[in-house]
């Protein structure tokens, strides 16, 4: 740790709420250099969404290394990119029914929403952009001018022109229909809003403290993005990749969006690999208009082919429905068994919250926990909601055991 304190920038961040130094991982298992195991509830933010090493994705990219396979070629067609894109059409467009383009954009999920903003002006001819309270999408200038935490925010690095903010669903409780007050916005020529080309949103904000909207309220924007022209994008960077327990956050809500942005587990390796889907008459970029070094990763492309697999049945969204009902269960117990905690369940799939009435108990059952072997992340702009992420492959019993590692921490921490 030492040389890490003392050379790397003050700007390192996870290092701090987990102070160890890992040498290996497998699965929802980390370890660090001690040997000491810990429960990873935490996936790497969504990008470990099959685990650690998943050994099916591990041997796919081994035989590809071992045969001299392209790692990488910018955006020239390789047998590993024809591949990933035959496979994800078969395996997840296609029986969805969607038919979108495939941007390969620079590896992160950021890039890809540079991207999708970029497209959305360039098609509708129009700058603003309509994103809402709490919502996160990176952190380069155009995506975090849509990131609503101050904590991120500095007037000097970005500017908000041609980002408006609207209230997501719930923000100002159950009393207030936000698609109500958005569609005055719309209709109403002194309420100062410029006509949006685009709408975009995380259908459960992540960062922004595991909110997550309803599907009547996804329809009615869907249905207001279609009344005023504007197109609808779903920033399925860290709740996609099956992390509600559906291939894409929006399946069976009712709605399609226009363009869908992918990043985190979609390589199944940690690899760094972003896309943005398009619908066809929406891909009106010239040759080379969004371009970068490392839009070729291809060992990405290699696990991202290889994780589809796990899209071919219904096998894994059956267990994801089974491990959010014992993640549900035990955390409304220890909602009731704690109520100094004052704390509120919310969630989906595999991506939970606890809301934590005070910021600094989160802080403190966190490090609780860490010390006891569980890596748990918080979110919201507050830091009061302790996060559960955890592979989405993670066995039961793992799964239980963090779980009880976390009611342990907090008996510790409110006694
Ligand atoms: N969009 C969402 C919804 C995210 O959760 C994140 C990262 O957490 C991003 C965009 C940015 O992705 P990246 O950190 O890879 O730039």
């Amino acid at each position: 740790m030492d040389i890490i304190e003392r050379r790397e920038s003050a700007v390192r961040s996870y290092v701090r709420a987990f102070p160890a130094t890992f040498a290996k991982a497998q699965g929802a298992l980390l370890y660090d250099t001690s040997g000491k195991r810990y429960i990873d509830f935490f996936s790497g933010a969504g990008g470990l969404n099959y685990g650690h090493n998943n050994p099916q994705i591990k041997a796919a990219i081994m035989e590809y290394l071992a045969a001299d396979g392209v790692t990488h070629s910018l955006d020239m067609a390789t047998a590993a990119k024809v591949r990933f894109l035959e496979r994800f059409e078969q395996v997840i467009l296609q029986p969805r029914q969607l038919d979108y383009k495939v941007q390969f954009t620079g590896p992160t999920g950021t890039n890809a929403v540079e991207a999708a903003l970029k497209i959305a002006r360039k098609v509708k001819q129009r700058a603003n952009v309509v994103a809402f309270t709490n919502g996160y999408h990176g952190l380069t200038g155009s995506a975090l001018a849509l990131t609503g935490n101050a904590h991120y925010r500095n007037p000097f690095y970005t500017s908000r022109a041609n980002v408006t903010m609207m209230p997501f669903d719930g923000y100002f409780g159950s009393e207030v229909n936000t698609i109500d007050y958005f569609r005055k916005f719309l209709t109403d020529s002194g309420s100062g809003l410029d006509r949006p080309a685009a709408v975009i949103l995380e259908t459960i904000q992540a960062e922004g403290g595991i909110n997550v909207a309803r599907p009547a309220w996804l329809q009615a924007l869907a249905a207001l993005c279609q009344e005023f022209d504007m197109l609808l994008i779903v920033d399925d960077i860290q709740v996609g990749n099956g992390r509600t327990g559906r291939f894409f956050s929006f399946e069976g809500l009712g709605f399609t969006p226009d363009i869908v942005t992918v990043s985190k587990s979609i390589s199944g390796y940690g690899l760094p690999m972003a896309l943005v889907l398009l619908k066809p008459e929406l891909d009106q970029w010239l040759p080379g208009e969004h371009t970068g070094t490392f839009r070729g990763n291809n060992l990405a492309f290699v696990g991202a082919t290889e994780a589809l697999r796990y899209w071919e049945t219904d096998e894994l969204t059956h267990a994801i429905q089974r491990r959010s009902r014992l993640l549900d269960q035990r955390l409304h117990t220890m909602q009731t068994s704690y109520p100094q905690l004052e704390a509120q369940v919310r969630g989906k799939g595999l991506i939970y919250g606890l809301a934590v009435g005070d910021p600094e108990l989160a802080g403190a059952i966190g490090r609780e926990s860490f010390t006891q072997g569980l890596i748990l992340e918080r979110c919201g702009a507050e830091d009061n909601v302790l996060k559960f992420l955890p592979p989405l492959v993670i066995e039961d019993e793992l799964l239980a055991e963090g779980l009880s590692i976390l009611n342990r921490s907090i008996a510790t921490i409110v006694g």
